[in-house]
C-alpha cells in the first residue's frame, strides 16, 4: 500500500491526461474502489471520457514517477504491507 498524491485520467477523445475529480487516500483504498467504469468529464475539451485501466494513472507520495495501474509496478505497490 502507498499513499497518492495525484490521480490522472487519460481523455479518450482528445488523449490528453488531466488531473481525476476522484481522489483516494492510497493504493488499497484506490483498488477496492469503484472507479473503473464511471466517467468523468475531460477538463480540457469537456467531453465525457471513461475511467478505464488503460487509461488512469497514478502518481504516489514521494515518487516522480507515474504508474499506470494496469501493470506489474502497480500490482507490486498494491500487495506491499499485505
Ligand atoms: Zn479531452
Amino acid at each position: 500500500m502507498a499513499k497518492i498524491r495525484e490521480i490522472d485520467i487519460q481523455c479518450v477523445r482528445c488523449n490528453r491526461w488531466s488531473p481525476s475529480m476522484i481522489f483516494f487516500e492510497n493504493t488499497d483504498v484506490f483498488n477496492r474502489s469503484t472507479l473503473l467504469g464511471n466517467k468523468q468529464l475531460c477538463l480540457l475539451c469537456g467531453e465525457e471520457t471513461p475511467c478505464n485501466k488503460e487509461n488512469v494513472r497514478v502518481r504516489i507520495e514521494g515518487q516522480d514517477t507515474y504508474f499506470g495501474i494496469d501493470t506489474d509496478e502497480w500490482d507490486s505497490l498494491i500487495s506491499t504491507e499485505k
